[in-house]
This record gives structure tokens, sequence and C-alpha cells, in this order.
């Protein structure tokens, strides 16, 4: 057979060195075309040929004199060598010299034939992936993912080419449990990466799934964002920025194991500030991308961080898209000047809502560091209990006896938690009475908890130092109206969403998908006079993620003497809940509207019942006028004015009249 034209000078060279028998094997199990191709070949794979180590050295130093011969034209050689870490140039003797090894090891210059491909897993930017199966010169076959590069009518394009060799460059060096493993590169037609296949694919595509596929467990959550952290913090260490973390990159291993992916928006961090600065217009992951990234194109460890808070958001959100609706152009403003932020979603615990928002803080300095993540993980930990009865009332979370249940939400002051039912992945709301929390070892606490007990999760977003309180919480209820020393009377204003307001002073809340004050701000462009025009965002003043500023002090206002809490001893702990539960459909009433006004007692409730006829839309509104007016120092004519105008939203007109104190 003739040598192909494209490949003369490698039979040139071999006969100049008389090594000319491996010509074809070169050729065709090596897949070398081209002198940049050698990049790639280790010692291993022309032992494997049966070229001697001598042999070798020979073609090595013919190679060189080769190379420095030829300008560095071609494209691999171009791209990859402009990128690729550090490669010695003075080998070690003991090997053959000019064919680098990359720190970590290329594992093998897979030969085409070696790789046969299968099933379409999905398509990326610059290539499309494949499930494979690889046969090693054992005859052994190994499931692989194959990635080839896309190429157009006239060759690679130039962008996804280089994307596509710098994903090789840097996955050659990388080798860590929750990193995606090269196993190979295949320089055939079109270029191949052979990847560990991620046999369950992309943690998005899992998010997303429909039913029946059920929702994935609070604390896997927790757990692969800890794999995450783990995995990035090590990227990180290799002087790498990711610039694409997002749960469409991770890939699932196994039903509990993580994979980052997707390499080829990865580069160097540079110079003494750390970072990398793009050169010009590319694109990238708008709504994951932290505001330096999309003010300069800086990229760093900080804008990973960022990135990680977002891909929390997304896995705590079922997969929705960050940012929906909201053009790209916009987003920067939301961030920077109203200071808007994703808001809480329905599974996310204040604790790691908290830790989101500091990976959200504006400026990079304040975000913590992927190690930091690590340890803030363990600390906003959910924590777990058992049932203890069935739970069968009408609209709450059904639990079984010794069913494991995560909290979600849950607060000393609150008879009602939200949490998932670990046998049927529901998460809904259930009477806190019904589970016992497990201790931190993971076996039964000694006493089923009361209603009093309080769960993780409770301390205001922002604040970590109350996370690290909460172990101790957890251990001993303080008392209602104890905490912060807030005045007993002054606790009856204050749900637990309003805490979190209060406290951080500014909860921020916005976009994320459809976000509700998104179309709520398109309707109500104008408020009533003396009010305020209404933000597509709630926004914060200060910085998001930075611990809560001081509680203002509080008005004095005395509760009435009709109202519960002007009541001694009418907590929320005394109330007996028996007669309530003779009565399923009072229970249904009091139970919407304690998750409709979060801190309100059953007391307050029947009272409000009562008073509106049982209708129960009105005793909520009555509540919320109720929660407004002890807050503030406004009449309650002036409260229900103003949740009219928040269209009954009490976290939005809290914020309105704090601001205004
Ligand atoms: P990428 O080009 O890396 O963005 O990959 C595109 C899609 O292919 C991903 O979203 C996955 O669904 C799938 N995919 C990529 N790599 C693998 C792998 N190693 N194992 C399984 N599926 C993969």
């Amino acid at each position: 057979m003739l040598p192909e034209a494209g490949s003369l000078w490698l039979l040139r060279l071999l006969r100049d060195l008389q090594l000319a028998q491996f010509y074809r094997p070169i050729l065709e199990e090596l897949n070398v075309t081209r002198p940049e191709h050698f990049d790639f070949v280790k010692p291993e794979d022309l032992d494997g040929i049966g070229m001697g180590r001598p042999a070798q050295r020979r073609l090595a130093e013919a190679l060189k004199r080769h190379r420095s011969g030829l300008k560095p034209k071609n494209w691999v050689y171009k791209i990859l060598g402009g990128f690729a870490p550090e490669q010695e140039s003075t080998p070690p003797s003991n090997r053959p010299p000019c064919l680098p090894e990359p720190e970590g090891g290329l594992k093998c210059l897979i030969p085409e034939g070696a790789v046969c491909r299968g099933e379409l897993l999905g398509s990326g930017c610059f290539g499309v992936v494949h499930r494979g199966l690889w046969t090693l010169p054992s005859g052994q076959t190994v499931p692989v993912a194959v990635k080839s590069l896309r190429v157009g009518p006239e060759g690679p394009v130039g962008t996804e080419l280089g994307d596509f060799l710098r994903e090789v460059s840097v996955m050659m060096n990388l080798e860590h449990p929750h990193v995606l493993r090269l196993h190979g590169l295949v320089l055939g037609q079109p270029l191949q990466m052979v990847m560990e296949l991620a046999p369950l694919g992309s943690l998005h595509a899992r998010l997303t799934a429909p039913a029946p596929t059920p929702a994935l467990p609070v604390t896997l959550l927790c757990l692969f964002l800890r794999q995450l952290a783990g995995a990035m913090a090590y990227l990180g260490s290799r002087g790498l920025v990711h610039r694409d973390l997002a749960t469409r990159n991770l890939l699932l291993a196994s039903p509990r194991t993580i994979k980052v992916a997707d390499f080829g928006l990865v580069r160097p961090l540079g110079g003494a500030r750390g970072r990398y600065v793009m050169g010009g217009p590319r694109p990238i992951p708008y709504a994951w991308c932290a505001p330096e990234s999309l003010r300069q194109g800086a990229f760093s460890s900080p804008s990973d961080v960022w990135m990680f808070g977002v891909t929390l958001w997304e896995m705590f959100s079922k997969g929705e898209e960050p940012w929906a609706g909201v053009p790209p152009y916009l987003i920067l403003q939301r961030l920077e000047k109203d200071r808007a932020r994703l808001p809480r979603p329905p599974l996310c615990s204040r604790a790691l809502y908290a830790l989101a928002l500091r990976c959200w803080a504006l400026h990079p300095a304040d975000r913590p560091s992927f190690s930091q993540l690590e340890g803030l993980l363990q600390e906003a930990w959910p924590s777990e209990g058992r049932c203890v009865r069935d739970v069968t009332e009408p609209g709450a979370l059904r639990m079984e006896p010794g069913d494991l249940i995560t909290i979600i939400e849950g607060s000393p002051n609150s008879t009602i938690w939200k949490g998932q039912n670990g046998r049927t992945f529901k998460v809904g709301s259930f009477p806190a009475s019904a589970v016992m929390l497990t201790d931190l070892a993971g076996s039964p606490a000694a006493c089923p908890v009361h209603r009093g007990s309080p769960a993780q999760g409770e301390q205001p977003p922002g604040s970590i130092e109350g996370d690290r309180k909460k172990e101790k919480l957890r251990d001993l209820p303080p008392a209602r109206g104890q905490r912060m020393n807030i005045p007993l009377h002054r606790m009856k204003g204050i749900s637990k969403s309003l805490e979190s307001v209060l406290s951080l002073a500014t909860r921020p809340t916005g976009g994320g998908s459809s976000p509700p004050e998104l179309r709520q701000a398109r309707a109500v462009a104008q408020g009533p006079p003396g009010l305020p025009p209404r933000l597509p965002f709630a926004s914060s003043s200060s910085q998001p993620g930075q611990p809560p500023r001081e509680r203002p002090p509080w008005p004095k206002r005395e509760p009435p003497p009709n109202h519960p809490m002007g009541v001694p001893g009418a907590t929320k702990a005394s109330v007996s809940t028996g007669a309530l539960l003779a009565n399923p459909e009072l229970q249904r009433k009091i139970i919407e509207m304690e998750l409709s006004v979060h801190g309100v007692t059953h007391q307050e409730c029947q009272a409000a019942l009562r008073a509106t006829g049982g209708d129960v839309e009105s005793a909520i509104r009555s509540l919320k006028v109720d929660q407004l007016f002890y807050l503030s120092s406004r009449s309650r004519a002036d409260c229900r004015r103003i949740l009219e105008h928040y269209q009954w939203d009490l976290s939005a007109a809290s914020r309105y009249v704090l601001a205004r104190h």
C-alpha cells in the first residue's frame, strides 16, 4: 500500500532512522499522522508496537530536528501547544527525549479502531458525545463516553477546535474522584476524546426528569454540593478556573456521585490577581456569571464560587433556569444596581440559602473559598428525624412511623414544619410533633421533638454565625421571646419569614424563573400615592451574604387585650391541638393559614376564622394586617392599604414599613 501523501514525512523520517517497519503501526495503531501528534505518544505506546527504547530515543531526536525545521503552524500544535501546562523542555535521561509526558500523563493515545461508538448521549457546544466501548490491548472492554469534535465542511472551526483541545490538555492533567476522567485521545477524523462514562447522564437532566421520576432527596443534593466544592477546590489548587459551572455540566457517575465535566471554557489563572480576563467577546453563560465576569470578562476562583451558588440554586429549584425571562443585558443591572439575587427555592433551607447568598457577595473577596464552602456546607447540613406517628391530615405531608424526614424548615415557634419524606421523596408541611429528630450521629434522640424544638435553618439568611449556633439551639430550645433579647410582645408580630427579613434588613429575593415579583412588577407599574413604585425585583441595600445587621430598636406597641399574645401564657407551646384534630376541615383551614402567615398560632387562626365567619382568605388577610400592625407604628387601615399595594405579600410590605422606621 502506498503511503498517504499527508504522512510521507513520517515514512521519510522513519526510513532515515532505519525504522520504516514501524510506519504502519505508528500510522494505524497510534494514529499519528502529524509530527505534533507525537506530543500525545507515551513511551509505553511505542513499547506497545514493539519499538525498543534506543530506537525511541533516536526517533525522539529526529523528531526534535524535524520539528525545529518546521514553523509551528499546525493547528493542534498552535492551540494545544499554546495552552498545555508546561512540559519539560529537557526530559530526564532515563526516558526518550522529546516525547513529553504531561504531568499526570495522558492515559493513552487510543487507536481509532479500538473505540466503537454507540448511542448518542448528548451534544455540547463543540462536539457530540456517544456512548462507546473501548477495547484495550488485553482484549478487555471498557464502557466509555466519546466526545467527537464537530467538523464543518471546511474542517474544524477555530474556536471550537481550540476549546476542544484545551479541554483535552486540561483534563489530561486532572485526577480527582469528582472530576470526569479522560482516558485518552483518538487522533482521527474527527478528533475524539475518550472519557469515563457517566452512565446516569447530567444532573440537570435528572433534576428536570418528568414524573414519575421522584425528586432527588435534599440530603443527596447536599452531598453533591460537598462533592462539587471538593472538586472545585482541587481545580483552584491547580490554578484553573472552570467558568461554566452549572448542573448541565455535572454528570452522574452513580446515583450518589457527581463528576465535574465540560472543561472547554477552563482557563489558567494568571497574574498576581489570579484572574483570567477574556480577550474578546465570546459566549458565556450569562445567568450563571458573577458581576465582574459580566462587566469586565474577569474570571477567577471567586467567580467560580458565584457559579457554585447558582448551581446550588438550580439543584434546589429542580433544574429551573436562573433569571429565566430576564434579558441577558439586564442581569448585570439586576445584580449590581438593584442588588437582586435569585430567590430562595422551596426545597432550600434558610441555612443553605444563606450560604448561596455568601457566594453571591458583590465583591469577589467577600465570597468564601471552595475550601471554606466544604466546611460551611457541613454546618448547613439539614437535620433529619424519624416519623413517630401516621400523618394523614388533609394537606399535610403524608408519613408513616419510621419514615426518615429531612427538615427543610422548622422552628421552635412553629407547630408546622416543612420537610421531605425520604421514603416517598415528597415535600410538604407536617405537624412538628410527628417527627423525632435524630442526633448528629444519626441515632434517634432520646425524646420526641415537641413543638418548641428548633430545627436547622431558622437563622436569618446571611448569618453564618447563626448557622453555627443551630446545633446548640437544637439541644436547648430557647423560650419563646428570648431569642435575640426581643421583648415577648414584640415577638408577636414577627413571623418566621419576617424575622429573616428583619435580621438581614434586606432580604434579597428577585428574579429566578418567572419570578412572581417580576410578573407583579410588570403588572403594577405605579403604586398608590404615598407609596414608592415597585421594583421588578426586591433589592438589597446592603451587601448580600454579609452578616445580618443589628435589628433596629422596636417602637413600643402593646398588643391589645383581646389579642392572644396579650393573654399571659398563650404561647404556641401551650395551645392544645386536640380539639382541632377532631375537625379535619378546621385543621385543613388552619394548616393553610399557618402556611400563608408564618408564625401564627392555632389560637390566632381560630380567632381570625371566627371573626371572618370561616372564610380562610379573609382570615389570612386579617392576620397579615395584624402582623404588620404589630411590626410598625402604623394604623391598621394603613397596614391594610400597604398590604393591598403589595398584593398581600407580607414580606414585601414589612420591608417597606421597616425601611421607613
Ligand atoms: P458536553 O459537550 O461536555 O457539554 O456534553 C454534552 C452532553 O453529553 C452532556 O450534557 C451529557 O448529557 C453528555 N455527556 C457528556 N459527557 C458524558 C459522559 N462522560 N458520560 C455520559 N454522558 C456524557
